[in-house]
């Protein structure tokens, strides 16, 4: 059973990036070997070319990049090596990914050095090992550790755009209108925002949008109006298939 011991902060505060400096290994291949010598060194994740394998609860400390980091509380992963270029591509996609999806779950955003550090920055900021990974195995396949902090914050920009984007949106024109706007918002459990106030931004951030009552709509939004009110609540009915 590995150790249970929290972080001084409660919860982890980055991230640490590692490499298994061990070419053609794997995923189930690194847990094995982990399991059998923990009590030195464990970390919470490897990633292969295969899958993302969770070995530790990320809750609690890893051993795995020197005392201050493990404890200050950093979740550990570990990119398991290869020579063969596509293997690479696919478990680096996977690497950067689950290393922003980490970041992400917390809201730590992605500041390299501080959230995001490599096992070379963690040595050389605490002296507490003298690893320098991932760095050296990122370059032998033409990768720098600038690109990889380019491609964590992407694909962290991109979990950020999908956290926001709402699925509807439903804007109405007037009062009148309010009702049959806001019976149409709870059928698509969405928010509801008279037209005059919608702001171009929260247009942006949803996928379809209706506007209930009006003589016009925003770009992008479909009009579900009439000559008076009962034409308006028919229009509604329609989109609805009632
Ligand atoms: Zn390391």
């Amino acid at each position: 059973m590995l150790p249970k011991e929290a972080y001084d902060a409660g919860h982890y505060v980055g991230v640490v990036a590692h490499s298994t400096a061990n070419n053609g290994d794997s995923a189930d291949g690194e847990r094995n070997y982990e399991s059998t010598t923990w009590q030195n060194a464990f970390v919470h994740f490897f990633v292969d070319d295969q899958k993302i394998e969770q070995v530790a609860n990320t809750d609690y400390i890893c051993y795995g990049a020197g005392h201050t980091a493990n404890h200050l509380g950093y979740v550990q992963v570990e990119l398991c090596q290869t020579t063969d270029a596509a293997k690479f591509t696919k478990a680096y996609a996977m690497y950067t990914w689950l290393l922003a999806k980490l970041l992400f779950n917390r809201k730590l955003s992605v500041v390299d050095g501080v959230t995001l550090m490599s096992h070379a920055q963690v040595s050389a900021k605490w002296k507490e090992s003298d690893h320098t990974d991932p760095i050296e195995y990122l370059a032998s396949h033409g990768k720098t550790w600038a690109n990889l902090v380019a491609d964590v914050s992407a694909n962290y920009k991109e979990m950020e755009g999908t956290d926001l984007k709402l699925q509807t949106l439903i804007l109405y024109s007037g009062d009148a209108d309010l009702q049959v706007a806001a019976d149409l918002a709870q059928h698509f459990c969405c928010p509801i925002v008279q037209v005059a106030f919608a702001t171009s931004d929260l247009l942006l951030s949803a996928t379809t949008k209706y506007q209930v009552g009006g003589a016009s709509a925003p770009a992008g939004v479909t009009l579900l109006s009439g000559a008076d009110r009962y034409a308006t609540m028919h229009a509604v009915l329609t989109l609805l298939g009632k």
